[in-house]
This record gives C-alpha cells, sequence and structure tokens, in this order.
C-alpha cells in the first residue's frame, strides 16, 4: 500500500491549536519532570509554544533502570499478548488522532493535511503491523536425523535504546519502538529535540495500555540526553535515525563497546528518468518525490536525473509543479507546502543554494523565501521550492544533504552515464528509475548503489521489505522481519539425538 493513501478530513484546525500538551519525560509509567529544560519553537510562526525537558545523564539513568526492572516481565509474556498490547496502544492513537497531528504540524511545521493523511495513520500504523508480527515471529529448528536436533531461540537482546529525529516525528519513532516491543525488549526513547511533542502524547497512551516501565521517553538534547543513552552500560543496542554525522559517532561509540547498532542515516537520492519513461507519470510524481514534506524526508529525489531527449519536457513539467505548489500557514486544512523545520535549517538550505549559484547553477524556480505569506506565519522558516540546473557533479549541492526543497536536474546521453551520476555521492539510500524497459529497470536496479530501488514510482512502502541504506546512508535494514532480527538475540541449542 502506498504511504501516501488516505483522505483528509476535515478539522477546526485553529480550535484545537490553542489546546497545547505540556512536553513530560515518561518514565515508569509516569510523567517526570527533567533538570532543565529548553524552550519549543513554532517554526511556521517563530513564536515559543512551551518548555521541554532538557534531559541529564541522571534522568537517563532513572529511565534504563526501570526499563531493566520491566524487562522480565514484558519479555516473558506471550508474543500474541504483547502484540494485543500494541493494539491497543495503536487504538488510543488512533482515536486521539486529531490531537495528534494538530501537535506534529505545530512543532515542525509541516502542513496539517500532511500529519493528519500520512504521519500520524502511518505512526498506527506501524504499531499495528508489529502487533501482529509479535504473533506470528518464531524461530527454525535444524535436524540431522538419528544425530542431533538444532534450534534457534530468539530472545530480546533486552533494554534498546531508540533515537529519532525530527521530519516524521512519531512516524519514525514508532517506527523504531513498535518493533522493539514486539520482540520482547523494553525501551528507552529520546525524540528529537524540535518536535518531542507527539512522542509525550505517546508515552501518555502507554501509561493506558503498557505495563509501566515498558517504554520509556527521555527528552532533550543529543548531547547529553542522546549520548547517555547511547553510552549507557545498561542499554543492549541502539537504533537510530538522523544524520550521517551523528550517526558515526554513534557507530564508532557503540563499536568500542561492541554494541550492536542500526543507524538510519542522510540520503542524497537520484530520480533517474530515461528517455523510454511514461512521461505522464513521471510528472505525476516527479514533484512530490522533490518537494514532499518540504523536502524534508530522507527518501525525496533530491537529485533529477533525466535523459536528453525528454529532459525538456520533463525539467518543463518539474518547474510548473514547483511554481504551483505555494508555501502556506500549516494549520490551514487546504495547505500542502509548509515550513521548514527551524529559522536556523531554512537558513542552511538557503546557504546551499546561494553557494551552488555561486558555483555556476541556474534557478529555474524558486530560490529564496516567499514573498507573501498569510500574516499568521509571516515570520516563519519558509523556503520556495527550488529548481536548479547546471550543477557540476562535484559541487556541495549535490554531494551533500542539503534536506530541504532543493532539486538539482543534471542531463545524461546514455544510461552508464546515469548510473555514473547516480552512484557518484557518499550516499546510497533510494533510488526512483522512470522506464518502460523491462530489461533496462531490472539491470539499473542492480548497478545502483542504493539500499531501496524504486522501478516507475516513489515512495511505494510494503512494511515487510528490507528498509535502509548504503555507503553514507547507513547500517543495517528496519523493516519487517529484519527488524524484529536486529531486536533479538539468536541462540543456537544443539540436542544431541544419538547414542
Ligand atoms: P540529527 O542527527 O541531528 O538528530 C537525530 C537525533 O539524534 C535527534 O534526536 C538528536 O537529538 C539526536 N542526537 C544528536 N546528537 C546526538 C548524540 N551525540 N548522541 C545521541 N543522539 C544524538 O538529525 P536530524 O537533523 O534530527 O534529522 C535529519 C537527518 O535525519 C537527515 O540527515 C535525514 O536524512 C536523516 N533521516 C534519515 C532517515 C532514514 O531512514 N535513513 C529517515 C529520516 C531522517
Amino acid at each position: 500500500m502506498a504511504d501516501h493513501a488516505g483522505t483528509i478530513p476535515k478539522t477546526n484546525s485553529k480550535a484545537e491549536a490553542n489546546t497545547r500538551h505540556e512536553v513530560r519525560n515518561w518514565i515508569g509509567g509516569e510523567a517526570r519532570v527533567a533538570a532543565g529544560t529548553i524552550e519549543n519553537t513554532d517554526p511556521a510562526t517563530g513564536a515559543a509554544i512551551g518548555p521541554v525537558p532538557d534531559s541529564a545523564p541522571d534522568d537517563v539513568d532513572v529511565a534504563v533502570a526501570t526499563a531493566t526492572a520491566a524487562f522480565e516481565g514484558w519479555a516473558g509474556l506471550s508474543g500474541e499478548d504483547r502484540g494485543a498490547m500494541l493494539h491497543d496502544l495503536a487504538d488510543a492513537v488512533e482515536a486521539d488522532l486529531d490531537r495528534f497531528a494538530h501537535a506534529e504540524c505545530v512543532d515542525s511545521g509541516k502542513p496539517i493535511a500532511v500529519a493528519r493523511s500520512i504521519d500520524i495513520p502511518r505512526s498506527v500504523r506501524n504499531l499495528r503491523f508489529f502487533a501482529a508480527a509479535a504473533s506470528q515471529y518464531a524461530s527454525e529448528s535444524h535436524d540431522v536425523p538419528r544425530q542431533m536436533l538444532g534450534y534457534t531461540l530468539r530472545q530480546p537482546k533486552g533494554v534498546v535504546g531508540a533515537i529519532s529525529p525530527w521530519n516524521l516525528p512519531l512516524y519514525l519513532l514508532t517506527w523504531k519502538i513498535a518493533p522493539a516491543l514486539a520482540a520482547g525488549c523494553t525501551v528507552v526513547a529520546k525524540p528529537s529535540e524540535l518536535t518531542p511533542t507527539t512522542a509525550s502524547m505517546l508515552g501518555e497512551k502507554a501509561g493506558e495500555a503498557l505495563p509501566p516501565g515498558v517504554l520509556n521517553i527521555v527528552h532533550g538534547r543529543g548531547e547529553p540526553a542522546g549520548a547517555s543513552i547511547v553510552t549507557h552500560p545498561g542499554v543492549a543496542a541502539i537504533t537510530f535515525t538522523g544524520s550521517t554525522k551523528v550517526g558515526r559517532w554513534i557507530g564508532e561509540t557503540c563499536g568500542r563497546d561492541l554494541k550492536p547498532c542500526s543507524l538510519e542515516l542522510g540520503g542524497k537520492n537520484p530520480f533517474v528518468v530515461f528517455d523510454d519513461a511514461d512521461i505522464a507519470k513521471v510528472s505525476e510524481h516527479i514533484a512530490r518525490a522533490a518537494f514532499s514534506n518540504q523536502g524534508q524526508i530522507c527518501l525525496c529525489g533530491s537529485r533529477v536525473l533525466v535523459q536528453a531527449g525528454v529532459y525538456d519536457a520533463v525539467v518543463e513539467r518539474l518547474i510548473a509543479d514547483a511554481k504551483a505548489l505555494v508555501p502556506g500557514d500549516p494549520l490551514e486544512p487546504e495547505t500542502r507546502f509548509g515550513a521548514l523545520v527551524s529559522h536556523d535549517h531554512r537558513d542552511k538550505v538557503a546557504g546551499y543554494v546561494e553557494r551552488a549559484v555561486a558555483d555556476g547553477a541556474r534557478v529555474l524556480a524558486g530560490g529564496g523565501v516567499p514573498e507573501t505569506l498569510p500574516d499568521r506565519v509571516r515570520q516563519g522558516a519558509f523556503y520556495l521550492p527550488t529548481v536548479l540546473n547546471h550543477v557540476r557533479q562535484d559541487c556541495a549541492i549535490i554531494q551533500e544533504e542539503v534536506f530541504g526543497p532543493v532539486c538539482t536536474v543534471q542531463k545524461f546521453e546514455t544510461e552508464a552515464e546515469a548510473i555514473e551520476l547516480a552512484n557518484g555521492t557518499p550516499y546510497g539510500l533510494a533510488a526512483s528509475v522512470w522506464t518502460e524497459s523491462l530489461t533496462r529497470a531490472h539491470r539499473v536496479s542492480a548497478a545502483l548503489e542504493s539500499g531501496i530501488v524504486w522501478v516507475n514510482c516513489w515512495m511505494l512502502r510494503d512494511l515487510r521489505t528490507p528498509f535502509g541504506g548504503v555507503k553514507q546512508s547507513g547500517v543495517g535494514r528496519e523493516g519487517g522481519w529484519e527488524a524484529m532480527r536486529f531486536f533479538t538475540e539468536p541462540k543456537s541449542v544443539t540436542i544431541n539425538l544419538g547414542e
């Protein structure tokens, strides 16, 4: 099923905006304050929206101790019982979809329509998907008749640390904690300090659905809160989604402690259009791939590569679609393009475009902040959907992740050239290939250095498939049984059947 499926229910957005949730740590089945606080800001308005716990190593110690105490009981339940409780948690989130969507919109600047139709429904789906997995997970046996019988016990790893980013806050947090809980682990999770609210709300829902201590949410900055989870001796494994820079540090740190870690990192994804593609289908998806969530999805097709024969037609359509995406108030139900997550991030994105232009790039669409915005969001962190061409392969705009509404366009002549350009960055997360030739689709998919390849689609996801990147895009895979395997340790038991 496609991630973007779903209708957008109507909402009285402004009224709901006024009911703010107080963000608190959730440890041992109760809300807790931390030593300090940091301020949370609405990026669409620039206004302060409330304090967030700035957890210290001591707060993490308490959460890990609580998760450790809860582990034996949780791991000792049947998968079916754990699954039933995860379904209860999914029900509780679903029943409160409006408030969750609201909080996600105000924290991140994304359109309320997107939060309501994608972020929160997908979070519910993550919980339900792994609730089902909990009841279906089984292990293998290997027998040699009359000699031996071996079987593999897949035992939960223990307390795991889950650290998530701001771009799809509840969606990515549940993508981690659902399989961890399904597998029988207990969790200490830290959401991004920029978008903490829905995680805090999830903690409270867990208070109704799960035994105390099974899911603990600790808020705060990467350093010290996140780093304390990574280095804590009581944490058996780390699942991390975020930047390559932080992922590299986590990988090094876990490596020193021989602690397993799964790292889902940045992307610089090629969207490759061949002459023989169905251009009508390409046109439907190209701007969506580049600019969904204001270009702040690790899977966004930020490098558009087009074969010479269809270059003009494809680029013309991309420019028109980029210009048609008008930034608006994220709380208005009709808005389809919102604010970036913060003013700092907006300035970083703008800096990349300025440097690219100084390096010779041409701006085909966007390339700055919007000149007009609705009154309420005039001070917001907005940036126009931007298309650039005349970019060299070695430029920062091609080689580095911008993570904003900016895509580059490059022309190629041959399939070999397309593959060379597509593979010519340090990243390897997701590629999208457009061709009506079956043999080319298989050949190019095999040649791309990428954890994920979509053919004639973008972000069409089946939650059972392995999800993750190669090169600087990460280590390990999430999704389906891959995730369940990460959170369990295989133990090989052999019984002598002979004399
Ligand atoms: P980030 O790396 O700055 O932060 C991610 C999380 O790590 C946050 O919760 C942060 O507080 C925490 N953190 C920061 N320093 C830490 C440390 N030293 N120890 C432990 N935790 C620490 O990333 P971000 O800016 O929040 O998110 C954007 C990045 O995430 C982009 O690079 C994007 O590509 C990536 N991302 C990847 C995927 C994927 O599946 N591959 C999905 C979404 C986002």
